[in-house]
C-alpha cells in the first residue's frame, strides 16, 4: 500500500510502497477513507517538536473508513462498516481502559506518533479502538471526531459539565478550539464569547455561534474586557496554552465558575495561584484526549441537527499534497480549519 512516511531528522513526508498488515484475531483491517490534518501533525512533520516513538512512521490520527477484514475473535465489525478511528491507543486492560476512560490510561499514545498512523491506504488496528460511523455522517467529517471534535467535547461537557445557563468563554480558536465554539453553542442558552490573537479565527468563531469576540491583538487587557463582555464567565475553556490567558482570565470568572484547561502551548504553564481562585473557589481542571463516551455522543449531537460539522472541512486531498497541506496549516493560509487526505484517491 502507499503510506505517507516520516523519516527520521526529515520535516516533509515521503509516499512510500509499505507492507499491509493482515489482522490477527482482535484487529480489523480499515480501507482509509479521510484523515484529517491536525495541528499537531504540523509540530511532528514540519518542526520535529514532537516525535514518532519510532522511525520511519507514519502519522496520521484522525481517520474514518471501511472495513474491509476482520480477525476471527471481532464480534462487533463486519465487512463493509463505516468507522471511526480513535486517536489514542491504550493498553485495555487497566482499570481505566476497563471503566471506558481510556485517556487516563497510563500507557496512552497516540496513532501516528506511538504507532503507525492512518495517512495511509489502509491502517489495521485493534476492534476496540473502532466506533461505528452511521452512513448520515460522511467520511471526512467522522474522520475529524477521532480528535478535533472530540477533544474539546471531552473538555467542555465531561470535565466542564457544561449547563444551559452558563455563560462561557472559548480562549484559542484554532482546530481544537474552533469545535469547542460549535460544542459549547450546542449547550448554552446563554453568552458565548471567544478569544483568540487572529482575526480569521474570530471571524470562524463567529460563524459557529460565538456572540462576542475579543480581539487579544487589538486590546489591551483581554481579562478585564471578558470581564466587562460576559458580566462574569461560568465555564471558561482553554485552548491557547498561554499561561497570561489564563491568569488574566481569572478575574473574570464568576464565584464557583469552572476553568478548563485543554491547551499546550509552546511554554511550559508556569504560573502562581491567583488568589481570586481561593476566594471564587473555582474550580480548575485538566483535559486530555477523550474517552469512549464521547464519539458516540457526537455522532448523536450531529443527527439531532445540534453540532453542524459541514463548515470544517476546508478541502480534499491526495497522500501527495500532505506536505503541501502542513505548509498551509503551518502558516494559516486560506484560514484553514481541517484540510482532509482521502488516501485512497489518485492512487
Ligand atoms: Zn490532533
Ligand atoms: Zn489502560
Amino acid at each position: 500500500m502507499k503510506a505517507a512516511v516520516l523519516n527520521k531528522g526529515k520535516n516533509l513526508v515521503e509516499i512510500q510502497d509499505v507492507q499491509e498488515a493482515k489482522p490477527s484475531d482482535s484487529e480489523v483491517k480499515v480501507e482509509i477513507a479521510a484523515c484529517g490534518v491536525c495541528g499537531s501533525d504540523v509540530h511532528l512533520i514540519a518542526h520535529g517538536t514532537l516525535k514518532c516513538k519510532h522511525y520511519p512512521g507514519v502519522p496520521g490520527h484522525e481517520a474514518s473508513g471501511k472495513v474491509v477484514e476482520i480477525g476471527e475473535s471481532v464480534s462487533k465489525f463486519k465487512k463493509g462498516d463505516r468507522v471511526v478511528i480513535s486517536a489514542g491507543t491504550s493498553c485495555g486492560t487497566c482499570e481505566f481502559c476497563l471503566a471506558g476512560r481510556e485517556n487516563l490510561c497510563k500507557s496512552l499514545g497516540v496513532f501516528g506518533f506511538d504507532r503507525n498512523g492512518s495517512f495511509a491506504q489502509f491502517n489495521t488496528v485493534e476492534e476496540r479502538y473502532l466506533y461505528h460511523l452511521p452512513d448520515s455522517i460522511p467520511f471526512d467529517q467522522g474522520a475529524i471526531l477521532a480528535d478535533a471534535v472530540s477533544t474539546p467535547y471531552h473538555a467542555i461537557r465531561f470535565q466542564g459539565k457544561i449547563q444551559e445557563s452558563d455563560t462561557v468563554a472559548i480562549i484559542g480558536c484554532g482546530g481544537l478550539g474552533i469545535h469547542g465554539v460549535a460544542i459549547a453553542r450546542a449547550f448554552t442558552k446563554s453568552k458565548l464569547i471567544a478569544i483568540d490573537i487572529d482575526e480569521n479565527a474570530l471571524e470562524n468563531a463567529s460563524k459557529y455561534g460565538a456572540d462576542e469576540t475579543i480581539s487579544i491583538k487589538k486590546v489591551k487587557n483581554p481579562g478585564k474586557e471578558l470581564k466587562e463582555i460576559s458580566k462574569g464567565v461560568d465555564l471558561l475553556v482553554d485552548f491557547s496554552g498561554y499561561t497570561s490567558n489564563i491568569e488574566e482570565s481569572v478575574r473574570a470568572m464568576n464565584p464557583g465558575g469552572r476553568m478548563v484547561m485543554v491547551g499546550i502551548g509552546r511554554n511550559p504553564l508556569t504560573f502562581k495561584i491567583p488568589f481570586l481562585i481561593i476566594e471564587k473557589m473555582l474550580t480548575v481542571t485538566g483535559s486530555y484526549g477523550s474517552d469512549r463516551r464521547a464519539i458516540p455522543e457526537l455522532i448523536q449531537l450531529i443527527e439531532s441537527g445540534k453540532l453542524d460539522l459541514s463548515q470544517s472541512i476546508t478541502s480534499h486531498h491526495g497522500l501527495d499534497e500532505l506536505n503541501e497541506c502542513i505548509d498551509h496549516l503551518d502558516r494559516r493560509i486560506g484560514n484553514p480549519i481541517r484540510f482532509i487526505i482521502e488516501p485512497n484517491k489518485n492512487i
